[in-house]
């Protein structure tokens, strides 16, 4: 553990958060885990229950193990309450840049001056989140990853105005919560989304001119290139509202018609056809 941020704070308790909050509390971290929705927070420590004892019946942990990393997260519903005194505080409530803006102000406000601001965005201005607090040198990316107990990649995304040695620190962390850091700048997509997106839109483009059927792109993409899951696949996995979401910031942050979303992202997320958290994208979920 590093001592100099053993006092985490988690805002928004949803898919992200409650991982994040699990690996912080696992790593032996003291977590305070805040949402607007009490709502939310119950079915976070719900799932991180669940997932504890996962992990306990495959013998990773044990029973006490997963006592005290429950007894180390706590839950508030007011910022104020929950960031006094936090070292750290990483955000991962809704995408949405207004929204993170307000939020970065109060993390500003009521977190000790020297606390990091994070942000686990994962298409918005980390320079942007920067602007708004009196202390841009000390907010920075935070870019955890879909399970987030599982997947090994954090994206360290340094604003322009990022510190080196905050940026350092961070990386440091990230090493000691198990995981495996790559640090990068602060331009629309970061890494993983400018590289992963256009292939997402590349395959709806060739579903949408006809090239071959979902099944056909994907069983290319997985067979033929080694992907674990074909392009479509996953763009239902992440959402269409929040691939299409993410193509608009690269195409409207490089100003670059290479960019554009495809219309049939676009038509599929105006019928409410979202991928798996709907029922229906590319494919059929039951
Ligand atoms: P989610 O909708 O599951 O959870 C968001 C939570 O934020 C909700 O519980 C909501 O009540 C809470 N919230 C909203 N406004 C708040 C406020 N003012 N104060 C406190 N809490 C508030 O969303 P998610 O999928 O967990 O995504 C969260 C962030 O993580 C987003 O920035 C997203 O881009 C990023 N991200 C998501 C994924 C993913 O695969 N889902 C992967 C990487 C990064």
């Amino acid at each position: 553990m590093i001592s100099k941020y053993q006092q985490v704070a988690v805002i928004g308790a949803g898919t992200m958060g409650n991982g994040i909050a699990h690996l912080f509390a696992m790593g032996g971290y003291d977590v305070n885990l805040i949402d607007i929705s009490e709502a939310a927070l119950e079915k976070a420590l719900a799932t991180i229950d669940k997932n504890l004892g996962r992990m306990v019946s495959k013998e990773k942990i044990t029973e006490a193990d997963k006592t005290a990393t429950l007894g180390r997260i706590s839950t508030f519903s007011s910022l104020a309450e929950g960031l006094k005194g936090r070292n750290i505080v990483v955000e991962a409530a809704t995408e949405n840049i207004e929204l993170k803006k307000k939020i970065f102000q109060q993390m500003d406000e009521f977190s000790p001056a020297d606390a990091v601001l994070a942000s686990n965005t994962s298409s918005i201005s980390i320079t942007k989140l920067g602007a708004v607090t009196q202390r841009p040198a000390q907010v920075i990316g935070m870019h955890f990853f879909n399970p987030v107990p599982v997947m090994k990649l954090v994206e360290v995304i340094n604003g322009y105005d990022t510190d080196k040695g905050i940026s350092a620190d961070i990386m440091a962390l990230s090493k000691d919560l198990g995981k495996v850091p790559t640090e990068v700048n602060d331009f629309p997509g970061f890494v993983s989304n400018r590289v992963l997106m256009p292939m997402i839109n590349e395959a709806i483009y060739t579903l949408y001119e006809g090239v071959a059927t979902a099944e056909a792109i994907d069983t290319v993409m997985k067979l033929g290139m080694a992907h674990p899951m074909g392009p479509l696949r996953l763009a239902d996995f992440i959402g269409l509202d929040v691939c299409l979401a993410i193509m608009e910031v690269l195409y409207h942050g490089f100003g670059n018609p290479k960019y554009a979303p495809c219309p049939l992202l676009r038509q599929m997320v105006d019928a409410g056809h979202l991928g798996d958290k709907s029922g229906k994208g590319f494919f059929v979920y039951t």
